[in-house]
């Protein structure tokens, strides 16, 4: 795979690619990002993504800086320029470029980049084992519906994780319930055998892959409930699971040092990964 990046209507080579130290993105934070996976040469519920990073945009008052269809032909572009089939595709936009001054500037023009990597993808040991996942408390702020590109929290609850030898780690709210993953949505199976998932809110990232995950569970009938639960429960659960656009639906088999069920991937989390990856190849 090549390196090219797109930076306001420009293509060229990611090292030389740059941005004005005056965007706002820089200085304040003050945009948003969506990451696309790109599998077999397909990107992955394209439309759920854009929907998602219009609406960001549009809860944070940015203008889309292209038209979506314009925006789908850079996508494409960028992913052919880099010879990709299987990759990530970054879109970050900000309120682009203005002296550094709190309010919204009057005439700045959004600033648009993307870029392409490789797809990240769980090792066949973590799809084999499950992977472990330690608590961090949740001190992000009260909009996390929006896909901010503030990710101290999550950077630091990541960093918590690593260096805990965990893969991720899960935010905790002061009400000891979990909202999500630093980059992840939680699933858990409770020992009565419901799959749990916290409902939509500003307390977490509507993630596309949780709501695909969503509709593939309630075709397959499988007992669902969208509430808030707690650490304590996931303890206790039979299973557990996170889900992204890069791990899809990955087991955790370890929740602070503590087995889940038997210790091993559980039989949910693996049926629908498998039918998670068939709606991908479909
Ligand atoms: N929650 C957070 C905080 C995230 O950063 C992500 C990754 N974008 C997710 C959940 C999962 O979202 P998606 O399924 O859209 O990748």
């Amino acid at each position: 795979m090549s390196r090219i990046a797109y930076v306001n209507g420009h293509y060229g080579p990611l090292s030389e690619a740059s941005v004005h130290i005056e965007d706002r993105g820089y200085q304040f934070s003050d945009g948003i990002y969506e990451v696309v996976a790109l599998r077999n040469g397909r990107l992955s519920n394209e439309e759920g993504h854009l929907d998602r990073l219009e609406r960001s945009l549009k809860e944070l008052r940015i203008a889309m800086p292209m038209h979506r269809r314009a925006l789908q032909h850079v996508m494409r572009e960028l992913v052919r320029k880099n010879k990709a089939t299987n990759a990530l595709v970054y879109i970050q936009v900000t309120r682009g470029v203005a002296r550094r001054d709190h309010p919204f500037p009057k005439d700045a023009v959004p600033s648009i980049v993307l870029t392409c990597r490789t797809l990240p993808k769980p090792s066949p040991k973590a799809l084999a084992e499950g992977v472990a996942v330690i608590s961090q408390p949740d001190i992000r702020w009260g909009r996390r519906d929006i896909k901010s590109i503030s990710l101290l929290p999550n950077i630091l609850a990541k960093q918590a994780a690593r260096e805990a030898g965990a893969y991720e780690a899960w935010l905790v709210e002061t009400d000891g319930t979990v909202t999500e993953g630093s980059s992840t949505n939680a699933w858990i199976l409770t020992k009565d055998g419901v799959l749990v998932t916290r409902p939509r809110s500003t307390s977490i990232l509507p993630g596309i892959t949780r709501g695909q995950v969503l509709k593939l569970a309630q075709e397959a009938q499988i007992r669902l409930e969208e509430r808030p639960f707690t650490l304590e429960e996931a303890k206790e659960a039979k299973e557990a699971f996170m889900s992204s656009a890069s791990a899809l639906v990955l087991p955790i088999t370890k929740i602070d040092g503590q087995p889940v069920g038997e210790g091993i991937p559980g039989p949910l989390a693996k049926r629908l990964r498998e039918l998670y990856e068939t709606y991908l190849a479909s």
